[in-house]
């Protein structure tokens, strides 16, 4: 007798059990691909020596993430690696915005007036970020916040949409700037607590970076699971869970997958049929004979680059995959590794990684609108592509069944389900059955390379054990 089975080793289900291993509880955790990650994993994708990261490539809530921060993960292997500037947000003219380590770099790069709008926006947070996430990543039931008045300002300011909070500035700079962070949700700019989404990244940008992992994500998930077994935990690879008694007996049994498949294999019927997915990603990895040729340096400098020019054509791209149509001119996020480590290429080579919105279950191709997007910011790009890895919604679904539709943040954030995920619950981990959990990013605090869904879960596990005795 197992005291807990985990379905699903992504960085929520090795979290999960990597907790309740640590409270002496035998946890295994069975998964269905060969090897351990979920969303972050790293692979030669596209040519031998170019290791890209199908999923995940940057992680400001990793860097931030309490749950990441409780374990020795640096013993396992993990390294944090920083370029030189978190994020840059080029513009056609070669210009661009940044989103520097310094809040004073960031709000210069803005033009003077934006600049002060920037820092009383990010005023009141400074140097909080511990207590700040702690409080915001966490779930009411785990204890009262730390700080409830920063809770509460943020709560404030965060409940807006992004497009009410970027008119407190008057510059297209600083307005596309805090549009492209809010875009990490692949939600229209109009929707409820989009404004919380760009304030996070802002914020971890300042306070953690926006760091990558040194050799790939996959990095992440090796330290996740390598910490797991050394306290006596034991993951099962290459195995698709389908139904509830195919798994040993256990205590508790937790999901680190979408609702809909813990529903259809621990039986629950139609426990999360309100539930709903969101729009998808449209992903291409590419091996690079040289460094991406951006017209801005900033953009050269910087391990995340933005690229849609103002708030109108972000708010219409995203908007357009939210509603069911391929945007004409793709909203893109884009990384480029190689710039602070160059060990994911051969020397002299480099790797990008870039995708853009699209509806879920899309099966068009959206090759040649994000090669052309690139190319406005970078001209002669294309003359550089080695090879290229291309993953609509379809290949991503395949790549891992989390992702439903294409949908790389396991369930839309829209309506009530930006706050409340998967369901409107006292506990959002547990279900109908006592006994099942789930843990995956489709609880809150939702998609993200944090572990904290899985840590909320594991919580909430260690409490039922505990009240059954
Ligand atoms: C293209 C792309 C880009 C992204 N970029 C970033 C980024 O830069 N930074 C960031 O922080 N996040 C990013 N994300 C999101 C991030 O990867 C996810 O939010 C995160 O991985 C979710 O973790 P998870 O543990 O909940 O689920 P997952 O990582 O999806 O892991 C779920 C695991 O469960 C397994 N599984 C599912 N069903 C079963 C079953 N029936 N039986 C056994 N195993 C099963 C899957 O194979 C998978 O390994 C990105 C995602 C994608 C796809």
């Amino acid at each position: 007798m197992r005291d807990v089975v985990v379905v699903g080793a992504g960085p929520n289900g090795l979290t999960a059990a990597a907790e309740l291993a640590r409270r002496g509880l035998r946890t295994e955790v069975f998964e269905a691909l060969g090897t351990v990650g979920g969303g972050a994993r790293t692979e030669e994708l596209t040519l031998p020596g170019f290791r890209h990261d199908p999923c995940s490539a940057v992680h400001p809530m990793g860097a931030g993430s309490p749950a990441f921060a409780s374990m020795p993960l640096d013993r396992y292997g993990l390294r944090w690696v920083h370029p030189e500037l978190p994020l840059a947000h080029p513009f056609p003219d070669g210009s661009a915005a940044v989103l520097a380590r310094s809040v004073g770099e960031t709000a210069a790069s803005l033009g003077p007036r934006d600049a002060r709008a920037y820092r009383r926006l990010l005023a009141p947070y400074a140097g909080r970020w511990d207590t700040l996430a702690g409080d915001f990543l966490t779930v009411p039931w785990d204890g009262l916040p730390r700080d409830p008045l920063t809770l509460a300002r943020f709560g404030a300011t965060g409940l807006q949409p992004v497009a009410w909070l970027t008119r407190r500035f008057r510059g297209e700079k600083a307005r596309a700037l805090i549009s492209g962070l809010a875009a990490h949700v692949i939600s229209p700019l109009t929707t409820p607590a989009t404004g919380a989404i760009a304030l996070v990244f802002a914020l971890a940008a300042h306070e953690r970076g926006w760091p990558l992992a040194g050799g790939g994500s996959q990095a992440v998930s090796d330290a996740l699971a390598g910490y797991f077994r050394d306290l006596g935990g034991v993951v099962h690879t290459g195995v698709e869970v389908r139904r509830l008694d195919e798994l040993p007996p256990a205590r508790a049994y937790v999901f680190d997958t979408s609702p809909t498949a813990l529903a259809r294999i621990a039986g629950l019927g139609r426990a999360f049929h309100r539930f709903r997915y969101g729009a998808a990603a449209f992903k291409i990895d590419y091996a690079l004979d040289g460094p991406v040729p951006w017209s801005s340096p900033q953009a050269r400098r910087a391990g995340t680059v933005h690229l849609g020019p103002t708030t109108d054509e972000i708010g219409t791209a995203l908007r357009d995959a939210a509603e069911g149509r391929a945007p004409r001119v793709p909203f893109l996020i884009t990384s480029q590794p190689t710039v602070a480590d160059p060990g994911r290429a051969p020397a002299g080579k480099h790797i990008l990684w870039a995708y853009g919105h699209v509806p879920r279950g899309w099966d068009g191709d959206l090759t040649d609108a994000i090669e052309r997007q690139i190319e406005r910011f970078a001209p002669g790009f294309r003359d550089l592509v080695l090879a290229r890895a291309v993953a609509g919604p379809a290949d991503l679904a395949l790549r891992n069944a989390n992702y439903v539709g294409g949908d790389i943040a396991c369930g839309a954030f829209s309506g009530l389900q930006t706050m409340f995920r998967p369901r409107l619950a006292r506990n959002p981990y547990a279900t109908a059955h006592p006994a099942v959990f789930l843990c995956s990013s489709a609880a809150w605090p939702g998609p993200g390379v944090h572990g904290m869904s899985g840590s909320n879960a594991a919580r909430a596990v260690w409490r039922h054990l505990r009240r059954t005795g």
